[in-house]
């Protein structure tokens, strides 16, 4: 399946959701549904992949045959009016586990979408950086010593080597620590050092020809997309695919934010 196909065609798509077999609040029957309501004619599932440190947010290398069995199932009941999409959001950790290994460049995934949720902290453990602040906050305090810019950077040069290392078509997400980072430093994203970052970020991309996601998924509760509309311009000047997805986690979100980030991007093109 080619991604920039079905963007190309029709804004009635969403290629990332969540459901039971992570950390998602729903079966895949019940977003399958949520997105038919939506009238969405093409619905990628990405499932947080299996993981070689322990998290609860991502599924195992057990789950993944019955996983591409309700693939199937679901594309008898809706594939004359609907794609069903199989993938998953692999997460890159390090040099020897990411989107670019062989595990998961085997699986017989439809389209790869990768994302950084986890950042090293100083003994190399990874530490989830994602989800609320609350918690990250915390997690700043214990495992980098209060350090936000260390995080952001290890986020970034994190980010950079997935690109480096491919694999994959769809780029998660790319600023997301920019949520928590921002909240725990006001004004970081106007700081010089950190624009230099994105910039690497796109130029990479470029050099890599993978398509940027425009993650939807704060923009009810926080209006903010990731990347951040003040990265908008530069996403769009970067030529590459724009694929707009709500990160579903819950059926009531399925299209959450699309059409803010859709009209967005139409009125800078
Ligand atoms: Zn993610
Ligand atoms: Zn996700």
């Amino acid at each position: 399946m080619n991604v920039q196909s079905i963007t190309c065609q029709t804004d009635l798509y969403n290629l990332h959701s969540h459901t039971h077999f992570c950390d998602g609040k729903a079966s895949m029957q019940e977003i399958a549904e949520a997105a038919r309501r939506v009238g969405m004619l093409h619905l990628g599932f990405t499932p947080h992949s299996p993981i070689a440190c322990h998290s609860t947010c991502n599924m195992v290398r057990e789950a993944v045959d019955p996983y591409l069995s309700e693939i199937a199932r679901l594309r008898d009941i809706h594939g004359e009016q609907m794609q069903v999409w199989q993938s998953m959001e692999i997460d890159y950790l390090s040099r020897d586990f990411g989107p670019h290994i062989d595990y998961f460049q085997r699986l017989p995934l439809d389209y790869r979408l990768a994302s950084v949720h986890f950042v090293p902290n100083y003994d190399g453990i990874p530490i989830d950086c994602d989800g609320r602040y609350e918690r990250f906050s915390q997690r700043l305090k214990e495992e980098f010593r209060g350090d936000i810019r260390y995080v952001v950077e290890k986020f970034f040069e994190h980010t950079l080597t997935m690109i480096e290392l491919g694999g994959f078509d769809i780029l998660g997400h790319f600023d997301k620590i920019a949520r928590n980072a921002s909240q725990a430093s006001p004004g970081i994203e106007e700081e010089s050092w950190y624009e230099a970052l994105i910039d690497d970020v796109i130029s990479h991309a470029i050099s890599a020809q993978v398509a940027i996601e425009v993650n939807t998924k704060a923009y009810d509760e926080h209006k903010r997309f990731f990347p951040s509309q003040r990265w908008m311009d530069k996403v769009i000047a970067s030529g590459l695919p724009i694929v707009v997805n709500s990160d579903v986690h819950h059926p009531d979100k399925v299209n959450a934010g699309r059409n803010e980030a859709l009209k967005l991007i139409r009125s800078l093109k």
